[in-house]
């Protein structure tokens, strides 16, 4: 079997081809290294059943991978997704997550393969709906400082959708809730590598606005176990899943969290709130507990005694 992993050099793509190799598949990784990194693909680059195309997804497909057959499944995860990142990149996230998932949906269809699209929770905006479920609309600003993400990933679920309906494209979707873990950027500015970087630094704590903004976090390990039976069902074509940790925890009760597990005394620096920061996320994961059978397991102690450790190690190399 042989699967194509978009954003293949990023903090969950990497994860993902780790993932896949580990249970016998061909793997090829496209990346074009905008926010992604080489150093996650150290361990994958010397396996025999590992390839990587360096190329910008957005863009027409080099012949060698749009002529190769052979691919069993499309995962399309390329995309900047931190704040800071869709940002300094919003053209950028707007093609990737446009012209980029139409490639993706025309190659999976020329396959004959199946096809995953990665979402975000960020589509729910500021939400009115609390947890939030796969059938609540969200509350977008359609033209505000983080809607070249929101709006992207909107339009990227809508065209899947598309395919879905009028080619028979064999898409389904999924909606990422903060996940975190090692391999993400040290400097991608969300709030897990900030805290621990700051606290590894001793350093204060950035806390944005009162702190009393809620998320809740999932262990990557737990994110990448509910993609593979997404991607693996075929009870979840046409269907958009949320994947997430339902545990909801305030900011400032995180930064707690985070300075007791690094043992640092927790010392924190009030920063603004940064625009249409939404002020409460928590998934509604029902669907996915009953056509996967999944939920989290990984609790936020050891997930981020996990990151932790990987960062000083890392940050000593
Ligand atoms: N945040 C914070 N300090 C930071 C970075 C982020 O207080 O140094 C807050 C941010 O305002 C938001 C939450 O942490 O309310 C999660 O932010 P992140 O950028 O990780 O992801 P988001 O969920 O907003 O996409």
């Amino acid at each position: 079997m042989r699967v194509l992993i978009t954003g293949a050099a990023g903090f969950i793509g990497s994860h993902l081809v780790d993932r896949y190799l580990n249970d016998g598949w061909n793997v090829v990784g496209m990346d074009n290294l905008l926010t992604g990194d080489m150093e996650n693909l150290i361990a994958a680059g010397g396996h025999p059943c590992f390839s990587f195309v360096h190329c910008d997804i957005s863009a027409p497909w080099p012949a060698s991978i749009s002529d190769s057959g052979g691919i069993d499944l499309v995962l399309h995860f390329a995309s900047p997704a931190s704040p800071v990142d869709y940002a300094r990149y919003p053209l950028e996230t707007m093609r990737v997550n446009s012209i980029g998932t139409q490639n993706c949906c025309e190659a999976a269809l020329t396959w004959g393969a199946q096809f995953l699209y990665a979402s975000t929770s960020e589509t729910y905006g500021e939400p009115l709906q609390h947890p939030q479920s796969e059938s609540y609309w969200g509350n977008v600003n359609p033209i505000g400082p983080r809607s070249c993400y929101d709006e992207a990933k909107r339009f990227g679920e809508a065209l899947v959708m598309a395919y879905w309906r009028s080619n028979g494209l064999p898409g389904r979707i999924i909606r990422i809730f903060n996940t975190y873990g090692p391999r993400m950027r040290r400097s991608d500015g969300r709030v897990v590598p900030n805290f621990i970087a700051q606290a590894l630094g001793g350093a204060a704590l950035t806390i944005f606005g009162d702190g009393r903004q809620t998320r809740s976090f999932c262990y990557v390990d737990d994110l990448v176990e509910g993609i593979v039976r997404c991607a693996d069902s075929s009870a979840t074509t046409g269907v958009i899943v949320n994947l997430g940790n339902p545990k909801e925890r305030t900011i400032l009760d995180f930064a707690h969290t985070v300075s007791d597990i690094a043992a640092v005394p927790l010392r924190v620096e009030a920063r603004p709130m940064p625009q249409d920061d939404p002020s409460r996320r928590c998934p509604d994961i029902s669907r996915a507990k009953e056509l996967l059978g999944w939920e989290p397991r990984v609790s936020l102690e050891d997930g981020l005694r996990r990151t932790i450790d990987s960062f000083a190690k890392a940050g000593n190399e």
